[in-house]
């Protein structure tokens, strides 16, 4: 009897011992991070001095350079490049459209190329209008009321979804797929709303495909914006007739040769479980890609330091990956994932950020049931940082890919209210960030990589 109340004594004094050792590890690096991080300052160099970060661009191939410097300055156990081969996409000269309702008779409308898509010929589109709210309605009008017409789709994000990514995953198969449902009734071209939550003047690009369809049946698509979604509407209301101009002058070249960027920590008992933590260093052109995904860069990179900093030693290798080409081929994460599994590489745990980079509220998490309970027990740690989201669900573009039976895949999941103001927009820029939102995200992660590096993946 004397045993076991000794042994639970014990138990009691040891656990609450090294409860409170988490949390006063969680303080350190909450606190390093507000006072002495690092993320902001490399945001800002990547977003003023580098800029956007299109695949195969030469802000993408000086983002890779200085980022791989920044990681080599932090005397990392190991720091390198991984090649990659990426599609190469340029916009050219700026998009120029216009409503016309008669001969002479003009309306000015924002729009942008979307990302993969082809260039009007060399004198732009002009045609009449066709509006639809989903490929349903394509359907219904078949190829009569569509060949040789401009589809508009103008299904706008759903404003009474709290998770804005609920809301864009509920819109964006007009961008991505819309060219390619259009083709099948002859259409010539598509414009497609842009992807945003608020009315502004602003085209939002983003990735869209072509499936199978050849070379040269491929017609041009192009964001409009909200604003100018709405006018477009109205007039066509008062008018079928009206007609819609558009020149676009983008252009799809051959591959080039870039690079994820690696940093590492060796991990000090069990160096062949590798944890990463990662965001993607290519952006959209328009704006300068800081919170999409220049945030989840710095944030990830100064994990690692954030670990240094607050003198711990992690058990296991932990990894920066700065994927490459997320948004227009996912090649970086596709090229991480199949090298590492060719090695053999056990990664248990991986987290990414790319979902801006606002105040953070939690994470996401794609695991098993036990996980996702070892997990739910460290929820009361992050407490005082008003971190409280800890949900099962989607994760990340680059990280899922690393996706097994036994390990955690996660993301960072931020406010989302703002996210979509910005997204993929010539206004995703440097000012839009917060610098300490910014680092309370970069804390966050340190902490959860702390946490199951301390405790391994538990998976019953
Ligand atoms: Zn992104």
């Amino acid at each position: 009897m004397i045993r076991t109340l000794t042994t639970l004594i014990c138990f009691i004094i040891f656990t609450s011992l090294n409860a409170q050792t988490d949390e006063a590890v969680l303080k350190k690096i909450y606190t390093t991070s507000l006072t002495n991080g690092k993320s902001y300052d490399w945001l800002n160099h990547l977003s003023i001095q580098i800029g956007s970060r299109l695949s195969g661009s030469l802000g993408a191939e000086r983002a890779v350079t200085y980022t791989k410097a920044e990681l080599e300055a932090l005397s990392l156990d190991k720091v390198w490049l991984q090649p990659v081969m990426v599609p190469r996409w340029v916009r050219g000269a700026k998009e120029y459209a216009y409503i016309e309702t008669a001969p002479g008779k003009t309306n000015t409308v924002n729009i942008c190329a979307l990302g993969g898509s082809v260039a009007t010929p060399s004198l732009g589109i002009k045609a009449n209008i066709v509006e639809v709210k989903n490929f349903e309605e394509l359907e219904t009008l078949g190829k009569a009321g569509i060949e040789g017409k401009i589809v508009f789709y103008n299904r706008p994000m759903q404003a009474d979804l709290i998770q804005t990514f609920d809301a864009y995953g509920g819109c964006v198969n007009q961008r991505y797929k819309g060219a390619v449902e259009a083709t099948k009734y002859g259409a010539i071209a598509v414009i497609v709303r842009s992807m945003n939550l608020r009315l502004d003047d602003l085209p939002h690009t983003g990735s869209m495909t072509y499936d199978d369809i050849p070379v040269e049946k491929r017609i041009p698509a192009a964001a409009i914006s909200t604003n100018d979604a709405e006018v477009l509407s109205t007039m066509l209301q008062l008018d079928k007739n009206i007609k819609l101009y558009f020149k676009q002058n983008c252009k799809q070249l051959a591959d080039v040769q870039s690079y994820n960027v690696i940093g590492e920590i060796t991990g000090s008992q069990f160096p062949n479980e590798y944890m990463v933590v990662g965001g993607h260093l290519d952006s959209w052109d328009l704006g300068d890609g800081s919170h999409d995904d220049g945030a989840g860069v710095v944030q990830s990179m100064d994990v690692l330091r954030l670990l240094k900093e607050s003198g711990i030693k992690p058990k296991r290798s932990i990894r920066v990956v700065l994927f490459m080409n997320e948004e227009n081929g996912l090649r970086g994460a596709k090229k991480y994932a199949e090298e590492a599994k060719q090695k053999g590489e056990n990664h248990v745990f991986a987290l990414e950020s790319d979902a801006g980079g606002f105040t953070p509220r939690g994470f996401s998490f794609d695991c098993s049931d036990a996980n996702f309970n070892q997990i739910i027990n460290w929820q009361p740690l992050f407490k005082p940082y008003l971190i409280h989201y800890f949900e099962k669900g989607g994760t990340g573009a680059d990280v899922s890919p690393l996706k097994n039976k036994s390990n955690v895949v996660a993301g960072l999941r931020p406010d989302s209210q703002r996210y979509f103001d910005h997204h993929h927009a010539s206004n995703d820029t440097f000012d839009a960030v917060n610098k300490r939102e910014l680092e309370l995200g970069a804390a966050t992660m340190t902490a959860l990589v702390y946490l199951f590096d301390k405790y391994g993946v538990k998976n019953n």
